[in-house]
């Protein structure tokens, strides 16, 4: 049997683990936040008569590694001994992923370029011309959508077939001294196995890592530094190479050709939304996006931020959360309650285990329980927003402000999620990269109110103030958040964590509407771990409590109602 190692690499939100799930039918989890595929993922499946390897790889913008998940990628496509590397790009954003692409293939990787999310080009009645685009790249490509079962199949087909075929370079580095800086480092390159050509354009490029590895003497990194930066050079040659590729590639579906105009299209189809550090073309029409024109606009993006949590918490936290937990209550909890009380009563149960399971574990579940509507309602919400683009493009708005405390947009990210869970934030922390600012997050993101909180400020308030509860409970999030960032000015202003460089390295996602089957799974998935949560450490809890407040000290159990001699109360 034919065995084979398939690598999906690319930038975030191109639809690498979409791809992977199809591939693997497994669930990971897809989505926005940075941070998702922090480790690489791997599964072997059969098809046909192939065993295939598949690895899903955190998402990264170039072989030059800036965070840890980079890092993890770049490592995955040099020594990850894959057979073929499926370069995952999207439609809508091609010019910006070519980009990285284009390095795979320089790092001398088996690549096949997929072209994801045609369904959306179709639906603006586009379509894209593989076969122009893979003669113009020297590369094989090949226009799927991972919703459908059939593009999965013959993406599998294509990176089997093409497995082992070693594209060449194209020669748009030429201008590049590459055989002279080969000629300099060969001697020092030992038993480093990897492209050699590759690591002199990594040299040019300034690559630190290159130089890690490499480990020249002096004199020859005297000699390198003569020839400069190329870093601007190499990425004008990449992507005036892309431009060159992309010329006509798309064009209006045949069906839709007699409206208005017949020539294909150029530049502005592909730089549709994106903005990042490499996209110097891209800026223009990505501001033209009437929707971030004003979510993004100066002074009116800090309000609509507040109005999305505010309206966010008022449902959540308010009537209509309350109504949830009230239903829960009183359907679950309380027939839960009377329905053992009366089997263990007939059954003729000591009373002590009657009150245990009944007073100490139901009604001590129950009372955490009620929470799962308000903890589901957040997280849908979160996942709902996160979907549709804006959490990113927030981080976008924000990063000026944090940058100022020493906080990137990334980090805003990690913050956020901090109020779902802080121990999975705190995870997320790893995709930053700069080490002090990792550190600043991982340090300022528990004071962030995790949604394990939420039950407490709502026992704590139901008890007191009844009225006020969702203003309450939104002046402890806004606390949580004001004590985290002063947290992080102090430490800025500290020389310990003092983060000076803040390299903005962002995805801005087209808006999408949420799909309601990854909303539905992220659901599941966080409301599995707040049930898990409930059966181990509530439960032992309540059981402690119960034992606490139902014996004394001198007379062991004590009748239900008469709890002023427990130990609790001692
Ligand atoms: P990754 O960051 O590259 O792993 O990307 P994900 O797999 O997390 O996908 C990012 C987003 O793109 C998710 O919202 C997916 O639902 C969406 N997506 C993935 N594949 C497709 C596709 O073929 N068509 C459309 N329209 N959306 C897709
Ligand atoms: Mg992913």
């Amino acid at each position: 049997m034919n065995k084979i190692k398939i690598a999906l690499a690319g930038n975030p939100n191109v639809g690498k683990t979409s791809l992977f799930n199809a591939i693997t039918s497994s669930a990971e989890r897809v989505g926005n936040w940075h941070g998702v595929t922090v480790e690489q993922k791997q599964k072997t499946v059969f098809f046909e008569d192939t065993q295939v390897t598949v690895v899903d790889l955190p998402g990264f913008y170039s072989m030059s590694t800036y965070s840890y998940e980079e890092e993890i990628s770049r490592n995955a496509i040099l020594f990850g001994e894959n057979d073929v590397v499926v370069s995952v790009c999207e439609a809508g954003n091609l010019a910006r992923n070519l980009y990285l692409a284009l390095q795979l293939i320089e790092a001398g990787a088996c690549v096949v370029v997929a072209v994801n999310m045609i369904d959306e080009l179709q639906k603006k009645g586009l379509i894209l011309d593989e076969e122009r685009l893979s003669r113009a790249l020297g590369v094989p490509v090949i226009t799927v959508t991972s919703k459908r079962p059939e593009d999965i199949k013959r993406l599998m087909t294509f990176a089997i077939k093409h497995a082992g075929v070693r594209q060449k370079r194209a020669d748009y580095l030429r201008d590049l001294p590459i055989t002279e800086v080969v000629d300099l480092i060969n001697p020092y390159v030992g038993d480093v196995n990897f492209n050699i050509e590759f690591l002199a354009i990594k040299l040019l490029e300034g690559d630190a890592c290159a130089q890690k590895i490499l480990d020249l003497p002096q004199s020859i990194r005297d000699r390198l530094s003569l020839y400069g930066d190329f870093s601007s050079k190499v990425a004008e040659a990449r992507y005036g190479f892309i431009y060159k590729a992309l010329d006509g590639v798309i064009a209006r579906s045949p069906e839709n050709k007699r409206h208005k105009r017949k020539k294909p299209f150029t530049k502005a189809v592909y730089a549709t939304h994106s903005l990042s550090k490499f996209d110097i073309y891209d800026k223009e029409s990505f501001l033209q996006s009437a929707l971030d024109k004003i979510v993004l606009n100066r002074y009116l993006s800090l309000p609509i931020f507040l109005l999305v949590i505010a309206s966010m918490f008022f449902v959540v936290f308010g009537s209509f959360g309350n109504f949830l937990s009230s239903l829960i209550e009183k359907y679950l909890i309380n027939h839960l309650y009377f329905w053992a009380n009366n089997a263990m009563q007939s059954a003729n149960l000591p009373e002590y285990l009657v009150s245990l399971v009944c007073d100490g574990i139901v009604l001590g579940i129950g009372g955490v329980v009620g929470f799962l509507p308000q903890v589901a309602l957040l997280f849908a919400f979160l996942t709902v927003l996160e979907e549709s683009g804006y959490i990113s493009r927030l981080a976008f708005v924000t990063d000026g402000f944090f940058s100022k405390i020493g906080l990137s947009g990334r980090a805003v990210f990690t913050m956020l999620m901090g109020l779902g869970c802080s121990a999975t934030a705190v995870l997320t922390a790893r995709g930053l990269s700069n080490a002090k600012m990792r550190k600043k997050a991982v340090l300022v993101t528990p004071f962030m109110s995790c949604s394990a909180r939420l039950p407490i400020y709502a026992t704590i308030f139901s008890a007191f103030f009844v009225k006020n509860k969702p203003f309450l409970i939104l002046f402890l999030y806004l606390l949580g958040c004001a004590v985290a960032l002063f947290w992080a000015v102090i430490f800025e202003n500290t020389k310990v964590l003092k983060s000076n460089e803040s390299l903005f390295i962002m995805e801005m996602p087209p808006y999408r509407i949420p799909q309601l089957r990854s909303v539905m799974s992220a659901l599941m998935e966080n409301i599995k771990s707040f049930l898990t949560k409930i059966a181990t450490v509530v439960f032992a809890m309540s059981v402690i409590i119960w034992i606490l407040s139902n014996f004394s000290l001198g007379s062991g159990f004590i009748v239900p109602g008469d709890n002023s001699k427990s130990i609790l109360s001692v």
